[in-house]
């Protein structure tokens, strides 16, 4: 395994790779490594002949007051944790290296940001979707990782790279989570024993809602109106949102006909959370 520091350096790399006709898989993070980036990881392996892993913690998609300045970051293991899932090259570009001097251009999207996290993080998207395409232009992948926890995320670059024309084939992968349901996150080490319990509201809700589902209450404004009920009744807990929405464009959906994003987005003390499933209604068969 390498370890790459300089863009020109990884495109020298990723040029070399391609001449041989080998694949390039790349999964994109901001380090301190758990089990869902490994997810990603072993899609990549499987998938691909060389695999790319980044570890950078973009500042443009962080808006002031919020944790870039103590996100965490454990480099040695990560490595370690990198080289143990078959990654052929970690590459950790500076800030100076990715935006230098005078820097100005930046890929901004109409519609998908007007939604979920893009409320509450106005600049968010902006940040993902500029970094993502220069990432993009320094690995030159054929195929790209992107987990469903950060599902408006991921719609997001799925859209970028339509209308862009990127020539990547983009996978999503489903949510990892802790044997007690908390979606994994590097941030759920800021969450102390308490508030680590108080977590676990996120996906109880999501998975309740669904069996309200199953049950045939599908009315969206109930559906969302119980959860926040049952997280506003937890210690240190403040909502950003909970959803229902269509799970293409993200507009809210007002029932769940036939199925329907449930998104939410949680501050249990300083630590801002975020989860999704997809609400599925289960018909009925009528035999004739
Ligand atoms: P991050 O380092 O948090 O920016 O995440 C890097 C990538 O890992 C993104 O595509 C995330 O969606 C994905 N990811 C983070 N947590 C999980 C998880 N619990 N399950 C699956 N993918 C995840």
């Amino acid at each position: 395994m390498r370890v790459i520091e300089h863009p020109t350096e990884m495109q020298l790399f990723s040029n070399n790779i391609r001449q041989t006709h080998q694949s390039i898989g790349f999964v994109p993070t901001m380090g301190y490594l758990h089990q869902g980036h490994i997810s990603l990881l072993d899609a990549a392996r499987q998938q691909s002949d060389q695999v790319v892993l980044s570890i950078f913690v973009n500042p443009t998609q962080f808006s002031p007051g919020e944790d870039l300045s103590v996100y965490p970051k454990d480099l040695p293991k990560d490595l370690d944790i990198a080289e143990k899932a078959g990654v052929d090259i970690v590459f950790t570009p500076t800030d100076k290296d990715l935006y230098g001097d005078h820097y100005q251009t930046y890929v901004q999207l109409k519609q998908l940001p007007n939604y979920l996290c893009g409320i509450h993080r106005p600049t968010h998207f902006q940040g993902v979707a500029t970094v993502v395409t220069k990432l993009f232009n320094m690995v030159k992948p054929h195929v790209a990782f992107f987990g469903e926890k950060d599902y408006q995320q991921l719609a997001v670059i799925r859209q970028m790279v339509q209308d862009l024309n990127f020539d990547i084939t983009i996978i999503g992968c489903p949510i990892v989570r802790e044997s007690d349901g908390l979606a994994m996150s590097s941030r759920n080490v800021y969450l102390s024993k308490e508030q680590r319990q108080t977590a676990l509201i996120l996906s109880q809700s999501l998975y309740r809602s669904q069996q309200k589902v199953t049950k045939g209450i599908t009315d969206a404004e109930t559906l969302i109106n119980e959860a926040k009920k049952d997280i506003e009744s937890l210690p240190e807990t403040r909502i950003d949102y909970v959803r229902i929405c269509n799970k293409d464009t993200l507009e809210d959906l007002p029932e769940v006909m036939m199925d329907g994003l449930m998104a939410l987005a949680v501050h249990v003390g300083r630590t801002r959370l975020i989860d999704n499933r997809i609400l599925t209604r289960e018909y009925c068969t009528v035999k004739a």
